[in-house]
């Protein structure tokens, strides 16, 4: 008997693929692990990004394959069946991040994904991480090269 509507269910699926995930959980603990204090679904910056280094402004985002459409991954394939409910939500997905990333960016982020296929070798994940907290931020060095480009205006 199906006793939970149609829409609840939905909402259980959202809840499920949202938070809390193995592989959040594996980022999260190497984070941690490499010293970085973190927010979780940062309300404050766009797109509540899944881990918010709030004081270096790195966004790490943990993607499930299927929901956001990963790349030539196996796991990122479109259904066969239902494709005309499936093919416009997923799209709508993609949009979705792509709009999120671009904000985080015009707001000083660094962004960095990691897709759920990838948490599974530790080794390789955490070498990613080290590089992209350790990384400087783009926003900084923009305005770095902001700053000698109006010091040398000024020194002609
Ligand atoms: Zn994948």
């Amino acid at each position: 008997m199906d006793t939970i509507s149609r829409e609840r269910r939905s909402e259980n699926m959202r809840r499920i693929r949202s938070r809390d995930t193995i592989p959040e959980l594996i980022v999260r603990k190497l984070v941690w692990g490499l010293g970085y204090r973190y927010r979780l679904h940062w309300k404050k910056a766009p797109g509540k990004p899944d881990i918010a280094i709030t004081t270096q402004r790195k966004a790490i985002f943990i993607h499930g394959c299927f929901w956001h459409q990963h790349d030539k991954c196996r796991h990122g394939r479109l259904p066969k069946s239902h494709l005309d409910y499936w093919g416009p939500k997923l799209a709508r997905n993609q949009a979705r991040d792509r709009e999120v990333h671009a904000l985080l960016f015009k707001s000083g982020w660094d962004v960095l994904v990691i897709w759920e296929c990838e948490a599974i070798n530790a080794i390789t994940l955490e070498q990613r991480l080290l590089r992209f907290v350790r990384s400087p931020q783009h926003s900084r060095t923009e305005s770095a090269k902001r700053r000698r480009a109006s010091g040398s205006r000024r020194l002609r």
